[in-house]
């Protein structure tokens, strides 16, 4: 047994456990000067009416181009940003600069309904978010009732009192938010009914797959009647096909995004896109 445990240990500290962590700390150290680097531009990506084909909502996308020219994953990147803290900082900066970017679009005459923007559990968890939240909107001149915050089902599992005052305080000003990537959480839904929810984001591995699996069709279905039953839009993301888009309709999906309508964007081209629309 010692032999074999001797042998594993050995195993745990290989060369590609070694680069792993290697790697991890680099991107640690890259992370915490890509603000100051100014690295970060955002991306858009609208979701759209399946009642009257309206621009419903534009979502914020962070992207990292780092000093290198490399583009970096928001999913490899946000776990580590989460882990070292240095979400708070960056996510104060993907809010201001969103807004910022909402009253430009507004004022170039664009139309659509509201910004979003993700938001992770640290950030939540933060009791100065909602201040934040607040006097982000107030500086960029965007009204806070056009804000929705992108969460979640795992983010809002812990209650907590900062939780509760950071909602009532939403509450207050008409911001709301939207449960991300919904069904592939665990947790009881009473926190539907207990915060500003609005809207529930179906999980775009269900959607993607509702054309092949009829599992997934009675998911996406089960999800739309659910939200409707408590009063939430449902949006549908990940929508690649004109077929799954036919099968939302069908299911009377609220709303729908996804590479079918446009990859994210830059932000002049999005309002390109914006206008194209009109
Ligand atoms: P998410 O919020 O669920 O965003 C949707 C992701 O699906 C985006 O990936 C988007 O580019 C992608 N997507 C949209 N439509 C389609 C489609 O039709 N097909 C396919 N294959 N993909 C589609 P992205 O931009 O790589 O972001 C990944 C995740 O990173 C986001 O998932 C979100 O959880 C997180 N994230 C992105 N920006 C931020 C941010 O500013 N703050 C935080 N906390 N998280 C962020
Ligand atoms: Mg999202
Ligand atoms: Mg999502
Ligand atoms: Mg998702």
């Amino acid at each position: 047994a010692a032999k074999d445990a001797g042998r594993n240990t050995f195993q745990f500290y290989n060369a590609s456990f070694y680069e792993r962590v290697q790697r991890r700390v680099t991107l640690e150290q890259e992370l915490r000067q890509a603000l100051a680097r100014d690295e970060f531009h955002l991306a858009f990506q609208p979701t759209l009416s399946l009642r009257d084909g309206s621009v419903a909502c534009i979502e914020s996308l962070l992207r990292w181009r780092t000093a290198s020219g490399e583009l970096r994953s928001p999913a490899e990147f946000i776990p580590v940003a989460e882990e070292c803290g240095e979400i708070i900082p960056i996510g104060r900066w993907v809010l201001a600069q969103a807004c910022r970017q909402a009253r430009l679009w507004h004022e170039a005459g664009l139309q659509f309904g509201r910004i979003a923007v993700n938001v992770s559990a640290l950030q939540l968890r933060d009791p100065e978010f909602a201040t934040h939240v607040l006097q982000a909107c107030a500086r960029e001149r965007w009204p806070s009732d056009r804000l929705v915050l992108e969460i979640t089902e795992s983010a809002l599992m812990r209650d907590s009192e900062v939780l509760r005052t950071t909602f009532d305080m939403f509450k207050a000003n008409g911001i709301t938010l939207a449960i991300d990537d919904f069904g592939t959480g665990f947790s009881n839904l009473g926190y539907l009914h207990r915060f500003p929810v609005r809207t529930l984001k179906i999980d775009r591995s269900f959607v993607s797959q509702m054309d092949q699996a009829s599992n997934m069709l009675e998911l996406t279905h089960a999800v739309v009647s659910l939200g409707h039953a408590l009063g939430l839009g449902v949006v549908a993301e990940g929508v690649e096909t004109e077929n799954v888009l036919q099968l939302l309709r069908q299911q009377g999906c609220d709303e729908a995004q996804g590479y079918l309508f446009t990859r994210p964007l830059p932000g002049e081209e999005m309002a390109t896109w914006l206008a194209a629309q009109a």
